[in-house]
């Protein structure tokens, strides 16, 4: 079954075209990159690409995973300025053998000389709201995740963040860390996620729940035991997770998601523009955009 699912409001657009074109026979991949590079070059979306907030300094470095599921071969960038697209940088570094996760200039120069376009990702909005903050901020962090398959049972997942907003630079949260952010096996499932990238790596989330799908679990069920079993372990170190939420795809399609927020909105688009209410901690979304908070 042709499926894909992306993290938070501003996937759905995104998601919604992909699906269109997963149904037409692109490729996984192609979907992917597709639908991450949309939320990327979209300055409304301040957590993402063009537009993300900045770290102290006032410099926008953005970080991005991708999986391929079918070869297990894995890309990432980490910390990268002015890097247009840094999910297709982390595309193109997918089915190196060596040397596929790069960070800071090294990773710029890759990118540049992949032909990836370079440009300045500081808007002046994001750099007035930058003037205003005085100290690391709460909020303003979300991560684009998305996860599809495609017809031929190929599977891929993509991941961009620019991370938390007045991060200390150098920073890097779990969004292009396999295991944590993502992580993508076609003959299990996918899985990837958004909250705090500091918790979310302590439990390497993704592979949990993957791990999860491979013992026979469904995608729904995978998601929300990665989260409740991280969630009982923190409670045993007397810690509770300021805010963690994963997406999930097994591998014929079907999707899942957990989240410890009150409601964590996410686009989902398959055979069965399914709907899965459940704990009532998600709010699933396909055709009505408008009830959800944007975000
Ligand atoms: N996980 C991202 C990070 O820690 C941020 C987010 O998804 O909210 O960088």
């Amino acid at each position: 079954m042709a499926s894909i699912i992306g993290t938070w409001r501003m996937s759905y657009e995104p998601v919604r075209a992909a699906y269109e074109m997963l149904c037409s026979g692109t490729s996984a991949a192609d979907a992917v990159e597709y639908a991450v590079s949309e939320v990327e070059r979209n300055p409304v979306f301040t957590s993402v690409g063009l537009g993300g907030l900045p770290a102290r300094d006032g410099e926008v470095y953005l970080d991005a995973g991708w999986m391929d599921g079918n070869s297990l071969r894995c890309g990432a960038v980490m910390a990268v300025r002015n890097v247009s697209s840094p999910v297709r940088a982390a595309r193109m570094l997918c089915g190196r053998k060596k040397n596929w996760l790069l960070c800071g200039s090294g990773a710029e120069r890759f990118a540049a000389s992949a032909g990836i376009p370079m440009r300045e990702m500081l808007t002046e909005e994001a750099r007035a709201k930058w003037l205003e903050a005085k100290e690391p901020a709460e909020e303003g962090h979300d991560t684009v995740c998305v996860i599809a398959r495609d017809d031929s049972g190929r599977m891929v997942v993509g991941t961009s963040t620019s991370g938390l907003f007045m991060k200390e630079p150098g920073r890097v949260g779990d969004t292009p860390i396999v295991g944590s952010g993502f992580y993508c096996d076609a003959g299990a499932g996918g899985a990837a996620a958004t909250g705090l990238g500091e918790e979310i790596m302590r439990g390497c989330l993704s592979y949990a729940a993957v791990s999860y799908m491979r013992q026979g679990k469904d995608a729904q069920t995978a998601a929300e035991l990665a989260v409740s079993m991280f969630r009982l372990q923190l409670a045993g170190r007397g810690e509770d997770p300021e805010g963690i939420s994963l997406i999930t795809m097994d591998a014929s399609g079907n999707t899942g998601a957990a989240s410890t927020l009150e409601s964590f909105p996410f686009a989902v688009g398959n055979a069965m523009y399914e709907a899965v209410l459940r704990n009532g901690r998600v709010t699933i979304l396909m055709r009505n955009p408008e009830e959800i908070p944007f975000g």
